[in-house]
């Protein structure tokens, strides 16, 4: 493979270009009229404009992109995570024009995507699932049945999901009916696919999810997991590996149950197998992602592995180097999704000019990102700034090494979500790695922030009187040094 084009935009088509330049593959972008001046545009070795900001006219136009690769003579695709990248349809029309998708099939791609079809594929593979229907469910009555069998409070979950969107909790049995509709018609508008099920609202779980990597000779290896349990929407903002709560034997159990996962959909590529854990370290398939996930810097800091190097491996018909006993977990890895976001305000976007942008550095720290100083950040697209990934030998170092990167890092003209990641670094809950998914709901309240924003105008009040005073005395000394030299001067003279 001598040329590659990126189907996506921002930090993760940057990521991707990188090993594709390491491995002296040259590279193309897409880029939508938004685009023009990202930094994935310039680090491309070609640029191909595709049209207006909106992914509907730009980034999504699947047949354009291929058509455009063709003119290229570019032999393989890489669809990065979100845009088209969890899209049979393309995948196949890829393939059908002569290109290697880099990705898994299209039969993975169909069955993974649709949780209910996941669910049927895995269940003869002793994958332990979360109480419930594993069919779509249309009559509020069946519904209700089954919610009085499992228990409230039951979660109500649109099949064709993603993005934490797509949920809803209901906690009586007199709520189901109006909420069951509303999910329908949710799920109908965002995916085009009104299926809903339901399953067990699991209390107080732990999202732990297993990377897998698999070739196409028939070898899949995981490597460990990712805890993702601090979540706002249901949505990660705060991942990490390996998780503090898996030992050996738990670790080897769900890395052996996302492997068969894989393979009852005869996987290759990168994948993730997601589970829940609850409180007694049962664990629960929950989806598997056929796609690079946004968080994969963690895993590739703790076992060395260039994940985008092996997908392109893979993609070209090499067989894994590596077995299962070669791979260990080195270190701890923290990452921080930065987010143009006002954490004090239900985590709502805030958009606008990055008007100062100094990145931290450093030992043991890694930025993902794909903007520079002076740029907007579009409205068009996820509003993800940057990842900000620390690695150090153990948990607590990488979390100091994070809160010592949060205060290097320097963003003003908007909003961003690192004053709340440095909260969550100095929680003594986060520390001590008792965690869930509703860590956020639970403990966070905006408040909380304007402490730590207090602090930083105390702190940046308090500098600036230290330097008033510390100028004050240099001139002070200096005029009595010049009273001294003058009385000198007039004593001489
Ligand atoms: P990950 O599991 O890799 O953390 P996320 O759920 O954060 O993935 O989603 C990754 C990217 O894909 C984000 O940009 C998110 O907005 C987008 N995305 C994922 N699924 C969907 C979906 N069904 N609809 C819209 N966007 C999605
Ligand atoms: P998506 O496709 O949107 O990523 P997932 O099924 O992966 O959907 O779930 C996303 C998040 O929603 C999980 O990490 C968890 O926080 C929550 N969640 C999903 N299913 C359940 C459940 N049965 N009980 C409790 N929380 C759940
Ligand atoms: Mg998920």
């Amino acid at each position: 493979m001598k040329k590659v084009l990126v189907a996506n935009r921002g930090e993760i088509a940057l990521r991707v270009m990188r090993s594709l330049r390491e491995m002296g593959i040259s590279s193309v972008a897409v880029y939508s009229e938004a685009d023009r001046l990202a930094p994935f545009v310039q680090y491309a070795d070609e640029a191909i404009l595709l049209g207006p900001p909106p992914s509907a006219q730009s980034y999504l136009l699947g047949e354009k992109i291929i058509e455009e690769a063709l003119k290229l003579g570019v032999e393989g695709i890489h669809p990065g995570y979100g845009f088209l990248s969890e899209n049979a349809d393309f995948a196949t029309k890829v393939e059908a024009a002569g290109i290697t998708f880099i990705g898994p099939s299209p039969h993975s791609i169909t069955i993974m995507g649709s949780k209910l079809a996941a669910k049927a594929a895995v269940a003869s593979y002793d994958i332990p699932m979360v109480p419930g229907i594993d069919r779509a469910v249309e009559d509020p009555k069946e519904a209700i049945e089954v919610a009085n069998k499992i228990g409230y409070p039951i979660l109500i979950k649109a099949s064709a999901g993603g993005g934490g969107k797509g949920m809803r909790v209901v906690e009586r049995a007199e709520d189901l009916e109006e909420q069951m509709k509303l999910a329908v018609s949710e799920a109908e508008s965002s995916f085009g696919d009104g299926s809903v099920f339901v399953e067990k609202y699991i209390g107080a779980p732990r999202h732990i999810e297993i990377q897998i990597l698999a070739d196409q000779h028939g070898n899949t290896v995981h490597l460990f997991e990712r805890e993702c349990s601090i979540q706002r929407r249901h949505q990660k903002v705060i991942e990490e590996a390996p998780s503090a709560v898996l030992d050996d034997k738990l670790r080897a159990e769900m890395g052996q149950a996302a492997i068969r996962v894989a393979e009852s959909c005869k996987y290759h590529g990168a994948g993730t197998v997601e589970f829940l854990l609850d409180e007694n370290k049962n664990f629960f398939f929950l989806e598997m992602n056929t796609r690079l996930q946004v968080e994969h810097p963690v895993t590739e800091m703790i076992t060395g592995v260039d994940l985008v190097r092996e997908q392109i491996n893979v993609a070209r018909g090499e067989k894994l180097a590596f077995r299962q006993e070669d791979l260990k977990i080195k270190g701890h890895a923290m990452e921080v999704r930065v987010y143009a976001e006002d954490p004090c305000n239900n985590f709502l976007p805030d958009i606008g000019k990055l008007e100062r942008y100094v990145r931290p550095q450093g030992p043991g720290v890694r930025v993902d990102d794909g903007f520079e100083e002076g740029m907007d950040i579009p409205i068009y697209y996820d509003p993800m700034i940057a990842k900000l990934v620390t690695f150090a030998d153990d948990r607590i170092l990488a979390i100091d090494r994070m809160k010592r990167a949060i205060q290097e890092y320097k963003i003003t003209g908007i909003e961003t979500t690192l004053a709340f990641a440095a909260w969550v670094m100095d929680h003594p809950l986060f520390r001590s790695a008792d965690i869930d998914t509703n860590f956020i709901k639970k403990h966070f309240k905006p408040e909380m922030l304007q402490n730590e924003k207090e602090d930083e105008i105390r702190l940046a009040a308090f500098l600036s009187q230290h330097l008033l005073e510390k100028k004050t005395a240099m001139v002070d000394s200096a005029s009595s040094a010049n009273k001294r030299r003058s009385n000198w001067k007039s004593r001489k003279a």
